[in-house]
């Protein structure tokens, strides 16, 4: 669907459907209009299950039309049975939503699919973002395959791994030295001054949509239930209020019967401004300095952050925090127990999931869903020293059977 409006999520104000993205009565956030009465009439499921696998499936409910021959075909990500982790954790229906499957190995494909497509739409020439690390890889990678000119800003102190994979792709890359919430300020400024598409400010009502699409999915394969639980990482909240909100959505259209699922956030103790405001039962998030290994979560003033508390709340699910110690178990358990290996954020989810199922969160028999979002091998310096380490041996069959042959057992 090309969007025709946009609504005003605090005061309902609305607007037309262009690169708009603060209400100028209340400064509330804008967000795309639908009309799911109109698209309750339609066979949904149907139209969805003959669609490409990717993102591009759930078009009816997407902000903008897709653009084939830019469309890099993010999403349609595995959806596993975990059953050794959840064995270890005393789950019976545990899955992992694995979307390190992706064109640049993390959710933000999702949510730049849609914002380059906008991009194209509105005539931008140049596409840009603030990011902590994943969202610059995936904007870069867009670019280049629309023909884009992109510029791409980063604090200072990311992961090599992330900056060398978005400097594959020939952007401009702008390290600030500040952290990312300086970062995001001093974008919002720059989108104030120059006519640049940023993804996650002036795009935004477009971007944060392709979130929906990590509930959507996750729906589908399910066969068409909503899960029980959900565990989701927060960094600014976008994602969690978008598989919320696309949940609702398939229940509000017909396609799913019920949706009561309990909406579970998961952040780094060195960054918890939204678990501290749960802890605490405030309304108001108390902006923090982050001091993380989990450098895709670390955004100090979440600008979603009121909206994941109250979902929590409703929803009867929690807004936890792990140390950078247990996010690193976290990692390490996910790939002992399940073969896949995720970045610190993935980390950070495994971490609370943990947590959740130690307090008695879940009945054995609930189904719940975790949601992985981006790939270990762009973190790899905030693990290395905590993994299994090679055994050297001299390449002789007495050097194997006296050192190697009582580690495998
Ligand atoms: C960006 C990101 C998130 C969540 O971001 P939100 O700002 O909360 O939408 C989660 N995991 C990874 C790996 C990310 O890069
Ligand atoms: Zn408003």
């Amino acid at each position: 669907m090309a969007a025709t409006t946009l609504r005003c999520r605090e005061c309902g104000t609305l607007y037309p459907a262009d690169p708009l993205y603060v209400c100028e009565r209340c400064f509330g956030p804008l967000e795309v209009v639908y009309d799911y009465d109109a698209l309750a009439g339609q066979p949904l499921r149907s139209m969805f299950a003959s669609g490409p696998r990717s993102i591009w499936r759930y078009e009816a409910l997407l902000p903008v039309e897709r653009v084939p021959e830019i469309d890099l075909q993010p999403g349609w990500s595995p959806l596993v049975p975990a059953n050794r982790l959840g064995r270890e954790l005393g789950l019976r229906r545990l899955y992992i939503k694995n979307d390190s499957i992706n064109p640049t190995w993390s959710f933000k494909d999702r949510v730049v699919g849609i914002a380059v497509a906008a991009a194209r739409q509105f005539g931008f020439e140049v596409i840009a973002c603030a990011s902590t690390g994943n969202l610059a890889n995936a904007v870069a990678a867009h670019a280049a395959r629309a023909g884009l000119r992109a510029c791409v800003f980063i604090p200072k102190g990311l992961e090599r791994g992330k900056v060398v994979a978005t400097g594959a792709y020939g952007p401009t890359i702008v390290e600030v030295e500040g952290n990312y919430d300086e970062v995001n300020r001093l974008c919002a400024e720059i989108a104030e001054e120059h006519r640049w598409a940023f993804v996650n400010v002036n795009l935004r009502p477009y971007y944060s949509e392709g979130g929906k699409t990590l509930g959507f999915e996750v729906a589908e394969q399910l066969e068409w239930q909503a899960p029980d639980h959900i565990v989701v990482p927060v960094a600014s909240g976008s994602l969690l209020v978008k598989i919320h909100k696309g949940l609702h959505e398939l229940h509000q259209t017909g396609v799913i019967p019920t949706v009561e699922t309990r909406v579970h956030g998961a952040q780094a103790a060195g960054c918890a401004p939204v678990a501290s405001a749960f802890a605490e039962g405030r309304e108001d998030i108390h902006p923090v300095k982050p001091q993380t290994i989990a450098r895709s979560l670390a955004i100090g003033t979440p600008a979603d952050g009121r909206y994941v508390l109250r979902i929590a709340r409703e929803t009867g699910g929690h807004v936890l925090a792990v140390t950078d110690e247990e996010i690193v178990d976290g990692i390490r358990l996910l790939a002992q127990t399940e073969g896949i290996f995720t970045e610190t954020a993935g980390g950070v989810t495994i971490g609370v999931l943990r947590a959740l199922a130690e307090q008695g969160a879940f009945r054995p028999d609930d189904v719940i869903v975790a949601y992985v979002t981006g790939i270990g091998l762009k973190t790899l310096e905030a693990v290395e020293d905590h993994m299994t380490q090679p055994v050297t041996i001299k390449p002789t069959l007495r050097d194997f059977e006296r050192s190697v042959l009582e580690l495998v057992g």
